[in-house]
């Protein structure tokens, strides 16, 4: 059973990281979505918020499961024995940095293969960093965002709004 590892902050998780990880599930057999905790980052949502509105949102993809990690993801693989990381690349302005992070990956996890898939025409000008400003702008993210985690994006971004 091939298992592999989608990382990343997943905060919020948008339609892109949904379309990364639906084609991942398609295309393996177990797939864990790896929330990666940074403490000297808080973030937006907590990394259990996170966690859970990943599940909320994956309850129809049965072989994906979410869990979060306070270390280095090519350790986590190393331990569950998942066999890559599957990345999403949106623009060449993503490249340097996963070009990077596959090598010193593959120098940390010799075992551990980096899968780039490139990001749907749709979300591929899309992150969690322009759902937040978008958001706490006034804009309108709900193509931006699954449903299952809309309410709380709102509530978390907009909360004088009433949902
Ligand atoms: P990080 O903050 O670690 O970059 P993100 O949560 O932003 O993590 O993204 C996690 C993963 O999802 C990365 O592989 C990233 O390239 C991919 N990703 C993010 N947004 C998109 C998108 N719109 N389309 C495709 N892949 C995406």
């Amino acid at each position: 059973m091939r298992t592999v590892l989608c990382p990343g902050s997943f905060d919020p998780v948008t339609n892109g990281h949904m379309d990364i990880i639906r084609r991942a599930a398609a295309q393996f057999e177990r797939v864990i979505v790896l929330v990666a905790i940074n403490a000297t980052k808080p973030g937006l949502f907590a990394p259990e918020e996170r966690v859970k509105l990943l599940q909320r949102c994956l309850t129809d993809v049965p072989n994906a499961e979410v869990r979060s990690f306070a270390g280095l993801t090519a350790l986590y693989a190393k331990q569950t024995g998942a066999s890559a990381i599957v990345k999403g690349l949106r623009a060449m302005s993503d490249f340097d940095y996963e070009f990077q992070q596959a090598l010193t990956n593959r120098q940390l996890n010799p075992a551990v293969e980096t899968i780039f898939m490139s990001a749907s025409g749709e979300s591929m000008y899309l992150s969690s960093g322009m759902v937040k400003q978008v958001c706490s702008l006034g804009g309108d993210v709900s193509s931006f965002v699954p449903p299952e985690a809309l309410p709380d994006v709102l509530a978390r971004l907009r909360p004088q709004d009433k949902q």
